[in-house]
């Protein structure tokens, strides 16, 4: 029997933790996590728990897809470890980009692969200077991004993810970036202006931007179809209608990051084809393995790839790559998954079954400690408020962690995003299932509003 005490502290002795308090942590200890099955996780005491985040977003096949283990283990048998780099290449590399292609929207004309969707979204930036580069436009190279839009932690996506915990005490961002107001008509509209008048206003706005930078000096925009790390937040109504002409008319390349919100989360293939709109480029990851195997690609238009492509004629090479930018085992994972989601129809699957999960969520949008719910496909978030008004908590950060907490009490992993709390469940989630998930929920949320109360919070 494993000493559970002891490999609590074990840890926090030997680990730095991602997005954690660590003085929180040695004080209270970490949640281990020991298997997974279906949409289920069960931690080191065997409790088991409805992982409502698919991880971090990433396993929408859930937790002992057997399918994907096969497909690692061949490959990994076949081929563990093969490179792309210099001339050489091998058939899932392959295989995958000719699949990316098939399903992407905008006619992609080329793959590039790196391992996480940091990695990407820093590919995505260094591909459009080399592009302005090799089409004669050098100066074009700032970048356009949102407040509370999330793209990753290097040092370049960090400074476009419009958070501040990813910024301070790093010394970011980096003056490479503009950030542009959050697209959260609840929050941000004035009194009496409609989705469609706050789109416009913001589609002014990021003109207005443009041309106190100067046209010439931007390089792209860059955007989640849905925000997702920054709290659930679905764009609204004509959004990226009124954007895109913008972005058009000054040659500014539009960046979908679709790491979140591709391979079926918003019930199409790509977000981007639910808000309807076709972008330059697109970053995905995550859902790409089902999150069995590290992964994450981009894919670009004719346009720039052949431009990219001749200016490496020119200079003899192109200086950028991976070591385990398309590895065969991931990209094994990565074709088995997407033959998974063909062949069960999983877009289509989580068009029927979101109607449920909006439902839920809906629902609790009445409860006292409720402000707003958000949802698109099978993501969604409940921002909760002192007053269900868009009032803001004296104490910010407090509440969310104390529901979060309640669920996870009543078996359910979800996450808080600030004082959002963040759905995003496996996509083969069934609807006897959504329901279960969402069963513990007003519980919970009572069982916190009893404790904002006693705290002076609500
Ligand atoms: N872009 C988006 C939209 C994301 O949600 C994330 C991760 N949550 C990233 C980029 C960064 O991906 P990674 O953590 O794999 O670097």
């Amino acid at each position: 029997m494993t000493d559970l005490s002891n490999s609590r502290t074990r840890d926090t002795d030997s680990l730095l933790h991602p997005y954690a308090n660590a003085m929180a942590l040695k004080e209270n200890g970490v949640q281990m996590i020991s298997r997974g099955e279906g949409i289920r996780v069960f931690d080191d005491t065997g409790k088991p728990y409805i992982e409502a985040m698919a991880g971090l977003w990433c396993c929408g096949l859930g937790f002992n897809n057997a399918e994907l283990i096969e497909a690692a283990n061949e490959q990994m048998a076949k081929l563990p470890y093969y490179h792309i780099f210099s001339g050489r290449s091998h058939e899932t590399a392959l295989e995958l980009a000719e699949k990316i292609k098939a399903l992407a929207p905008g006619n992609m004309a080329r793959v590039l692969y790196q391992s996480s969707g940091s990695e990407a979204n820093d590919t995505q930036i260094k591909l459009a200077w080399y592009y302005n580069n090799a089409r004669g436009k050098p100066q074009k190279k700032k970048l356009l991004s949102r407040m509370k839009g999330y793209h990753g932690v290097t040092i370049a996506s960090a400074s476009l993810t419009g958070l501040p915990y990813n910024h301070r005490d790093f010394d970011l961002p980096l003056d490479i970036v503009t950030h542009l107001r959050t697209p959260h008509h609840w929050r941000e509209a004035e009194a009496g202006e409609s989705e469609l008048e706050f789109s416009a206003r913001l589609a002014r706005e990021l003109e207005e931007t443009i041309l106190a930078e100067d046209p010439e000096t931007i390089a792209a925009f860059i955007a989640e179809p849905v925000i997702g790390a920054g709290g659930v937040i679905v764009p609204p109504e004509g959004y990226f209608e009124a954007v895109m002409p913008v972005l058009e008319k000054y040659d500014i390349l539009m960046i979908a990051d679709e790491v979140i919100t591709g391979f079926g989360r918003t019930g199409e293939w790509f977000g981007s084809q639910s808000f309807g709109y076709v972008p330059n480029s697109i970053s995905m990851a995550k859902q790409l393995t089902a999150g069995f195997a590290p992964l994450s690609a981009v894919a670009i238009r004719e346009d720039m790839a052949s431009a990219i492509e001749e200016n490496t004629g020119k200079i003899g090479s192109f200086g950028h790559g991976f070591t385990y930018g398309g590895h065969p085992v991931s990209c094994a994972v990565g074709i088995r998954t997407l033959e998974i989601y063909e062949r069960d129809d999983i877009p289509g699957h989580v068009k029927r079954v979101s109607k449920r999960f909006a439902a839920h969520l809906d629902r609790l949008a009445d409860h006292p400690l409720v402000g707003q719910a958000r949802h698109a496909g099978l993501m969604g978030a409940l921002e909760l408020s002192p007053d269900g008004s868009t009032r803001m908590f004296d104490r910010p950060m407090l509440t969310g962690a104390k529901v979060a907490a309640e669920l996870t009490a009543r078996g359910v992993i979800c996450r808080a995003i600030g004082d959002s709390l963040a759905f995003c469940p496996p996509m083969i989630i069934t609807e006897a299932e959504v329901d279960e998930l969402f069963d513990p929920v007003e519980d919970a949320l009572n069982a916190a509003h009893d404790w904002a109360r006693s705290e002076g919070l609500a």
